[in-house]
């Protein structure tokens, strides 16, 4: 049986609360218990009290870098026979373009991955979202369902974003670099990644999140051109005008649990900016 983590402590300490109809936030003290010390993060405190667009941008730190260039997207192929199933039926009725473009990725062939993948895998949750996680690609387990986030890394996923008090499908939306599974769990290549870009470009577009997470590195090197995960996670970033926070992978997590303090630091940040920041002091 897998040993609670602190994602699961604070999310426990969450549900108590509910229960019993107390004050469900967490004391300042208790998160220090889990977290001490936390590094990095200093200078997003001003974010703590940001809670509308306009003023999350405003309190937003200055970007370390500006994103690269947008592509413009690569204009629509006549789509080839392809074998969608798996896709998950379309959760946003109201949204057409975004099952336009789901139903365009699903027939694109326009890198090797679409040969050998079993389902494309277009996103999760709910395009509508003000929080947006990007992750770098498909696994077996996403592979096979069509559903990014599904395996190991994504229960570990879905509990860091409940431990931040956000409903996965409904006030997240969760995409990949690339939305086919590269073999053998491989980062994607580079011409993979390029070919697959404008997909995300144009999801990130539909979506306009008020707050994008990067998970890893693949995200921080393919939207900004950017490496080095370990210096640069805990930074803002702009995307766009979209603040983006980068953090460890899931499943660099699985593989270093300590690591998972210094990822809960970045994502309290974010929880700032929508004004939970669950620990008021009593
Ligand atoms: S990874 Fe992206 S670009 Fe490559 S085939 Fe799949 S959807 Fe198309």
């Amino acid at each position: 049986m897998r040993k609670p983590d602190i994602f699961d402590e604070i999310i426990q300490c969450l549900k108590a609360g509910e229960k019993t109809g107390a004050d469900t936030s967490m004391s300042e003290e208790t998160l220090n218990v889990f977290l001490h010390p936390i590094r990095g993060n200093a200078g997003n405190a001003p974010l703590a009290a940001a809670r509308s667009r306009p003023e999350v941008r405003a309190a937003v730190p200055a970007p370390v870098m500006r994103p690269q260039r947008q592509v413009a997207p690569a204009p629509v192929q006549a789509p080839p026979p392809q074998n969608i199933q798996g896709v998950p039926p379309a959760y946003a009725p109201d949204m057409p373009e975004w099952e336009s473009l789901r139903t365009e990725c699903a027939a694109c062939m326009k890198c090797g991955l679409g040969k050998t993948r079993t389902n494309m895998v277009f996103a999760d949750g709910n395009p509508h979202a003000e929080l947006m996680f990007i992750g770098e690609g498909p696994g077996a387990d996403e592979d096979a369902t069509g559903v990014p986030f599904v395996g190991r890394a994504g229960e570990l996923l879905s509990r860091m974003i409940a431990a931040m008090t956000f409903d996965r499908k409904t006030e997240t939306c969760i995409a990949n670099i690339v939305k086919c599974r590269p073999p053998g769990n491989r980062n994607p290549a580079d011409d993979e990644a390029a070919a697959c870009m404008p997909y995300l470009k144009r999801q990130i577009a539909m979506v306009n999140p008020k707050v994008i997470v990067l998970l890893g590195a693949v995200p921080l090197l393919y939207l900004f051109n950017l490496k080095g995960i370990t210096k640069l996670r805990g930074r803002w970033l702009d995307y766009n005008g979209i603040p983006a926070m980068p953090t460890y992978h899931p499943a660099y997590l699985l593989r270093n649990p300590p690591a998972k303090k210094d990822a809960w630091a970045d994502l309290q940040a974010v929880m700032a900016v929508f004004g939970r920041k669950p620990a008021p002091r009593r």
